[in-house]
């Protein structure tokens, strides 16, 4: 999609360190970090919410998660532990509408999410 800012990372069109990429995923540090690691895994293809997913992503919604898992690794959070979240809509906080899994590491969590 044109005007999408993670559309245009992926395509290398706006300059961002990738710390993960393959044909299908890329990830990239959070311009706003919430965590002190803090990446966002993206697919390449435009997604704009959970909710357009089909039942033909489901291998490229579960290769989000095998990259998360291999970037927890490299980045040393796997054994201490980690967060994945996926926000979706106005109520679930997202705003940028392109599918983004974010991977928050190397601080303990809280539960109940805000
Ligand atoms: P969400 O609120 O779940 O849609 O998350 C969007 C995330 O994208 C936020 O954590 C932002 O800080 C982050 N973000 C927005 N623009 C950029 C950008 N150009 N590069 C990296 N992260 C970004």
């Amino acid at each position: 999609m044109t005007d999408c800012i993670f559309c245009k990372i992926a395509a290398g069109e706006i300059p961002s360190e990738f710390v993960y990429e393959d044909d299908q995923v890329v990830g990239f540090r959070d311009l706003n970090p919430q965590a002190p690691t803090h990446v966002l895994l993206i697919p390449r293809r435009h997604i704009a919410t959970l909710n357009e997913l089909r039942p033909e992503d489901e291998a490229l919604v579960g290769h989000l998660y095998t990259a998360a898992a291999e970037v927890a690794r490299r980045e040393g959070l796997a054994e201490a532990g980690y967060r994945t979240v996926i926000n979706c809509n106005a109520d679930g906080g997202q705003t940028v509408f392109h599918l983004h899994l974010h991977l928050l590491g190397g601080r303990r969590m809280s539960w109940p999410p805000g």
